[in-house]
């Protein structure tokens, strides 16, 4: 049984309210936080070694450490909660059911890093999370958690509730930061980082829902506590998204160390109706596929994931049986991507369609004998040339998908057809 730091409250239906909240040590933080100096528990934070969980698995200490100490200007925190990546739906399930733990957490960022105001940039799909998250702030407002002087700390902080109009992009940090001051959500070039110029040109920290929610066991537990559990490199726990053909989908929370598949079977019951597993997507849908061996053969952390070839991302697992099609998810992803292209790089503008064109041609039994070779040509020019990774999204996914199922893309070339067509269960991923 993993320790649960995030789901703790997750069976308590009330746990949303401030009063109970409270009641399960809600809130106990501030007292301790607001001894200590605003560095140390920046140095806390680095030695937990709790690292970015929106994707990049960046040490949040680390990123906090950048923003400069002796600047006149304001300095922001900006929320992400955008929650983009398809097959992720943790983020909700914490804004829904224990909205107090984030707000708790953002007051201990901001209140280490120096921060008045901060933005939750939530997707605009996300009504009940919005929902759920004004009420506590209202609540936290209204019991001296938020706003001037903090529990009587003297500590003053802000916090509003921006909502998104549903563009991928703007779950990346600088189309997030474009999108709040009202422009068009384009990435911007990096450098400059947002920890030195973000939004309205001033420092910003941009960090994750789940993240933040990380924050109040570390500061009651202390840092130890926290770095105690995990591997070496990978700390703490992690909430997962599990979808497709899985018995029981739904979000699990995970210490790191365990095997990749054993965990994925005993929190969901295995792959659905018995069937054979044929592979796993450990973090998202930009994250390379794995098969099924080597989801059998893999630690669930940011390393080993790694040295299988894939990454932990944003910890949306989807998995395939042997009757979903590979070429169809291609087909799902690359449409996908190609769509939300936000269009700035001609690389990503491009890229994203043709590969999105080839997909489909071969899962509608029009593909040419040369289209898996032509993906695996223009993956390579997708990669790295570009000012966010929205077109690695799609190449490092697609290169993987034709590289471990050639057979199957050769499959649908020779037979001119889906031969997964008849089954109801063909597609994980749309
Ligand atoms: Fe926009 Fe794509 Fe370039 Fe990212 S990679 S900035 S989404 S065009």
């Amino acid at each position: 049984m993993s320790k649960k730091i995030l789901s703790e409250n997750f069976d308590n239906p009330d746990a949303y309210k401030l009063a109970v909240y409270e009641k399960l040590g809600g809130y106990r933080s501030l007292e301790k936080l607001f001894k200590t100096d605003p560095a140390s528990v920046i140095e806390d934070v680095k030695n937990s070694g709790l690292r970015g969980r929106g994707g990049a698995g960046f040490s949040a200490g680390m990123k906090w450490g950048f923003v400069p100490k002796d600047t006149d200007k304001p300095k922001y925190l900006c929320v992400n909660a955008d929650e983009g990546e398809p097959g992720t739906f943790k983020d909700r399930k914490i804004m829904v059911q224990d909205p107090h733990k984030l707000i708790e957490g953002i007051i201990i960022c901001s209140y280490a890093v120096g921060i008045g105001t901060a933005y939750i940039y939530v997707r605009g799909e996300y009504v009940t999370p919005i929902n759920r998250l004004q009420g506590a702030i209202d609540e936290a407002y209204a019991s001296g958690y938020l706003g001037k002087n903090i529990r009587g700390s003297g500590f003053d902080l802000d916090v509003f509730i921006h909502r998104g109009a549903g563009a991928y992009i703007c779950g990346e940090e600088t189309g997030l930061i474009e999108s709040i001051e009202g422009k068009k959500g384009q990435p911007r070039p990096k450098p400059p980082f947002p920890a030195v110029i973000g939004l309205f040109n001033c420092p910003t920290v941009v960090n994750n829902v789940e993240t933040l929610s990380n924050l109040p066991f570390i500061i009651n537990e202390g840092w130890e506590a926290y770095a105690s559990l995990g591997t070496e490199k990978s700390k703490g726990t992690m909430l997962f998204s599990i979808s497709g053909m899985v018995e029981r989908p739904g979000v699990y929370e995970q210490e790191f160390g365990v095997n990749l598949w054993e965990f994925i079977e005993n929190a969901t019951g295995g792959v659905k109706g018995g069937r054979k597993l044929k592979g796993v997507v450990p973090g998202g849908s930009s994250s390379p596929i794995l098969t099924a061996e080597e989801a059998r053969n893999t630690i669930l952390d940011y390393e080993s994931i790694a040295a299988a070839g894939s990454m932990l991302g944003s910890g949306a697992i989807m998995v395939f049986s042997e009757d979903n099609c590979i070429v169809k998810a291609l087909q799902v992803i690359s449409r996908f991507y190609a769509h939300e292209s936000c269009g700035q790089c001609p690389p990503c503008r491009e890229g994203t369609y043709w590969i999105a064109r080839v997909a489909e041609r071969m899962e509608e039994g029009e593909g040419n004998p040369g289209d898996p070779d032509l993906i695996l040509d223009v993956c390579p020019h997708l990669m790295g040339m570009t000012v966010c990774v929205l077109a690695d999204a799609l190449a490092m996914p697609a290169k993987s998908y034709v590289e471990k199922f050639r057979d199957e893309f050769d499959q649908h070339i020779k037979e001119k057809r889906c031969p997964y067509a008849s089954s109801a269960a063909s597609s994980v991923m749309g």
